[in-house]
């Protein structure tokens, strides 16, 4: 998406941040806490915060000479499932943004890759697209229940925590079984 597209922001928008009330002058602040609800696909593959789950912000806007800094914390819920054994996953998490938003007509283009910096769109931000890279860095990509899961018998499919520390298939030689976890667990 263009970033100079022209102002489509919705003020009233969960994530969009509104300035107006926020001085021009270098170092004023304010803070913004609010919960909004999360929109949807926020995530990774195997786990996401369920779309309209509440998330916390707590965030810091900065008025600094370019533009507008926010930083701050988003906290909120994720589910997904155990990469290896497919039980449900449910906690929190807390994830950092920092940020600058450049005025929209600040000089900051001729002097700044456009890529490493948010422009404002009238005294708007869109705070969305650096939620979403900020909360895929911090979910990981295979989800575990437990840092140990061990996964599933690659043969009858039974988690190996219900199963009895001598468990196998008669076919199965107990060493290829381990290779076969050792596979799984690559996946
Ligand atoms: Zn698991
Ligand atoms: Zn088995």
């Amino acid at each position: 998406m263009p970033k100079h597209s022209p102002s489509s922001l919705n003020p009233r928008a969960p994530l969009v941040l509104d300035t107006r009330d926020l001085p021009r002058r270098p170092g004023a602040l304010r803070t913004h806490r609010r919960v909004v609800p999360a929109p949807a696909d926020l995530g990774v593959e195997l786990i996401t915060v369920p779309v309209g789950a509440d998330l916390d912000l707590d965030l810091r806007l900065e008025s600094v000479s370019e533009g507008v800094l926010v930083s701050g914390t988003i906290t909120g819920p994720v589910q997904g499932e155990c990469g290896r054994c497919l039980r449900e996953i449910d906690y929190s998490v807390a994830v950092n943004v920092q940020e600058l938003y450049a005025y929209a007509n600040s000089t900051t283009d001729d002097t700044t890759d456009e890529d490493e910096v948010g422009r404002m769109q009238d005294d708007l931000i869109d705070l969305e697209p650096a939620l979403r890279d900020a909360v895929v860095l911090t979910l990981p990509t295979n989800p575990l229940c437990r840092e140990d899961c061990p996964g599933l018998c690659p043969e009858c499919g039974v988690h190996w925590d219900d199963l009895p520390a001598d468990h196998s298939h008669q076919q199965t030689d107990p060493r290829w079984a381990s290779l076969s976890q050792l596979n799984r667990t690559e996946e």
